[in-house]
């Protein structure tokens, strides 16, 4: 076994980022994750205000790796979707596919496929796939008037046990049957 190295701050915070300062590059400042789940900054904007700084803004959009991470990883706290700037738009998709706003990688748009009669593995598929990008569960029981007995939880355990199920590929403007994805693929 290898000796853990001692790290004062591995107790006080889940995971710690080093933002470099924009008008120093040789400056860091530290954005820490609290076990309340909190984004906290060192530099003096936030410790005056206490109001998100861009080095926070920086670290929620992923651009920063975490201290032990590797580059690519995603930070702890997922970037936070605009909601209210979504537009969820019919489309010949063969599953939910949300489009990125090249400029800044914020989801700005979401091609729903078109919904087949019956079809209830197909419906909670993409109830799944529409919660997981961040559309809050009241406007998806709204846009597709759902049951009241059917919860959230419900469907990302559905979707957890049996996969999703999508179109199969487009072919003369048709979709070919189905395909199955397997909870592996989730
Ligand atoms: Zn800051």
């Amino acid at each position: 076994m290898p000796k853990q190295t001692t790290k004062s701050n591995a107790k006080r915070y889940e995971q710690q980022w080093d933002v470099p300062s924009e008008s120093d590059r040789a400056a860091y400042y530290t954005v820490s994750l609290t076990q309340e789940g909190q984004l906290i900054c060192s530099c003096w904007p936030f410790l005056r205000n206490r109001q998100p700084c861009k080095h926070i803004r920086t670290v929620q959009s992923g651009q920063i790796a975490a201290r032990g991470q590797p580059v690519a990883a995603p930070p702890a706290a997922p970037a936070p979707i605009r909601v209210s700037e979504l537009r969820l738009v019919l489309a010949n998709v063969r599953c939910v596919t949300p489009v990125a706003d090249q400029a800044d990688a914020v989801i700005c748009e979401v091609k729903v496929p078109q919904m087949p009669a019956g079809n209830e593995h197909f419906l909670l598929t993409v109830l799944h796939d529409l919660s997981q990008i961040g559309v809050p569960w009241s406007a998806l029981q709204k846009r597709y008037r759902l049951p009241k007995e059917l919860t959230l939880d419900w469907v990302l355990q559905y979707v957890r046990d049996y996969g999703r199920l999508i179109y199969g590929p487009l072919r003369d403007g048709k979709f070919e049957g189905w395909e199955y994805l397997p909870p592996e693929g989730v």
